[in-house]
């Protein structure tokens, strides 16, 4: 029998990420009563971010109740900021409720996908077979590549070592010298975690972070009823979180204010480290909020138990049995934890992805930096949608919103393309142009130019391509309508036969 989780030879839509942008793409095509639709996700299961970091400690640093699609609250979270298994239950939970699961194909990798101009739909390679769609909405995330530096000797070493996106759960840490590499947003909630336990521990730190009081506490049991109880409630918590964090974009945009964030961050370093010497090493060169902003109450106490060392040179080697610094010094360990963040200037799936003409957009975005129209098109891939795509990165609210814009967008661009009966839909490039002209003039003057930091937000051109550089409101607006000027739109070429199908799919050319 065959399995009925066989590709199709051909949907009308195919997604590729089954994260908050993949299922939240699925839930929306259902609603609007689009069925002809898959989910390509080479995990064993959904979930995305949330289904890949498992490593201790692993919690959002938004508010859940912001932090979780508008149209699927959860009364339940038992903490104001949930952590990793929390959140991804509720995505599996999401999933089955409405009803995304059979259009899942797990353990299935896009490896190409091209635009076959011709036919005017994508031809779609995947560790699992082919299929072609009419439409692509690539919904891979923009932190799902791990990153780790290309140390010499890092391919000798005896020791176990893995990314904090990649944790390794089967390997024992009790007693052992762990290296950590990296004082990010990961590295800083496994720290405290794995201090208890490990026998040593040495943190590398490059550059420090601004650290900011975590205002996270477990939700109280009335809370949640009431929640349950009055889901008016909830929405209301939600808006009001939702707009006191809209107001965290002010201190990116204008210096004066940013003195009040940044005088926050330098009193909870004196509370929480009384050493004058290792305070400075704890306090950061550029201003706050030019790399993300952290919250822990729980990291600086843990740099300063007696397992625990601080090394500030930078790592220049690894050799079998060790992490070697600048200065020379070799610090024995028996396990790497690699906390060095994700590829997100190069997208991985940008070399998987052939537009008009076979043009690869790795090759497009290598020569001009990631580009898109409204962070949801691509100018010569036409039919082809990218969620979390180009400067539609936050740095003070809840990515989902982002989505949840794009989703709307989306749903919006199909609705139109029926309308006119439009097979194909691409991107003007001088739309694409002047819109991105005026998402880099907005960048001007913000903590991201000006804050003096290399961060991982700046692409080789000294663009910052990854974050919207406003409010998420102003995204809201700013895909609140579809609009056909800026997009050219074409009839439907002729389509061929689904092989499974013994009626012909409509011609209209
Ligand atoms: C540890 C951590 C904590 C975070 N905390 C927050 C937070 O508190 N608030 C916030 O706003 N953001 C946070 N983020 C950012 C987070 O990535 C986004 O919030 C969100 O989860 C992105 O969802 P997504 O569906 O777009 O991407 P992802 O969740 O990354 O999902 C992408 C999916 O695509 C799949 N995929 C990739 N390539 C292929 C391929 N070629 N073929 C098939 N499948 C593929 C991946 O396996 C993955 O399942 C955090 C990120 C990390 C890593």
């Amino acid at each position: 029998m065959m399995p009925t989780d066989q590709l199709p030879s051909h949907v009308d839509v195919a997604i590729v990420g089954a994260g908050f942008s993949g299922i939240g793409m699925a839930i929306r095509l259902r609603q609007a009563g689009r069925d002809d639709f898959v989910v390509l996700e080479r995990s064993a299961e959904v979930g995305g971010t949330w289904e890949a970091n498992t490593y201790p400690g692993c919690q959002c640093d938004v508010p859940s109740n912001l932090y979780s699609f508008s149209f699927a609250p959860n009364p339940d979270w038992s903490h104001t900021f949930a952590e990793q298994p929390e959140i991804w239950d509720y995505l599996r939970r999401v999933t089955d409720e409405f009803g995304v699961r059979p259009h899942l194909r797990l353990g299935c990798e896009l490896s190409d996908a091209h635009w076959d101009e011709e036919a005017g739909l994508w031809r779609i390679e995947t560790s699992r077979g082919s299929l072609t769609a009419r439409v692509l909405v690539v919904a891979v995330g923009g932190l799902c590549e791990p990153s780790i530096p290309a140390l010499p000797g890092i391919e000798s070493f005896k020791g176990a070592a893995f990314h904090t996106a990649r944790w390794d759960h089967s390997h024992e840490l009790r007693g052992r010298r762990v290296a950590v590499v990296g004082t990010g947003a990961s590295a800083i909630q496994v720290v405290p975690r794995i201090q208890p336990e490990v026998g040593q521990l040495s943190v590398f730190q490059r550059t420090p972070a601004w650290i900011m009081p975590h205002p996270g506490r477990p939700t109280r049991p009335l809370e949640r009823r009431l929640f349950r109880r009055f889901p008016a409630l909830q929405r209301l918590v939600r808006g009001a979180v939702y707009w006191g964090r809209e107001l965290y974009v002010v201190p990116f945009r204008m210096r004066r204010v940013r003195r009040i964030p940044e005088r926050m961050a330098r009193r909870h370093l004196e509370e929480q480290v009384a050493d004058p010497k290792l305070r400075e090493r704890l306090t950061p060169d550029f201003e706050i909020g030019c790399k993300r902003i952290l919250l822990s109450d729980e990291y600086y106490p843990a740099l300063q138990q007696p397992n625990v060392e601080l090394v500030t040179e930078a790592v220049a080697e690894v050799r079998p049995h060790a992490v070697v610094t600048a200065d020379g010094r070799e610090h024995e360990v028996d396990t790497i934890v690699w906390g060095t963040g994700f590829r997100t200037a190069d997208l991985p799936v940008a070399e998987r992805l052939r537009g008009r003409g076979g043009l690869l957009l790795e090759e497009i975005w290598r020569r001009r930096g990631m580009q898109g129209l409204r962070g949801t098109t691509i100018a010569g891939f036409p039919n082809l949608f990218m969620l979390v795509g180009p400067n539609t990165g936050l740095g003070h609210n809840s990515i989902v919103f982002m989505i949840e814009s794009q989703l709307a967008y989306v749903i919006e661009a199909l609705r139109t393309m029926d309308a006119r009966a439009a097979g194909v839909l691409d991107t003007r490039q001088e739309a694409q142009d002047a819109f991105n002209d005026a998402v880099q003039a907005e960048m001007e003057g913000t903590v991201w130019t000006e804050g003096g930091c290399a961060s991982w937000y700046i692409d080789e051109h000294g663009c910052n391509r990854t974050l919207w550089p406003h409010t998420s409101w102003s995204f809201r607006q700013a895909t609140r309508r579809f609009d056909t000027g800026e997009h050219e739109l074409s009839r439907r070429p002729r389509r061929p036969r689904r092989e499974a199908e013994p009626t012909a799919a409509p011609a209209v050319d």
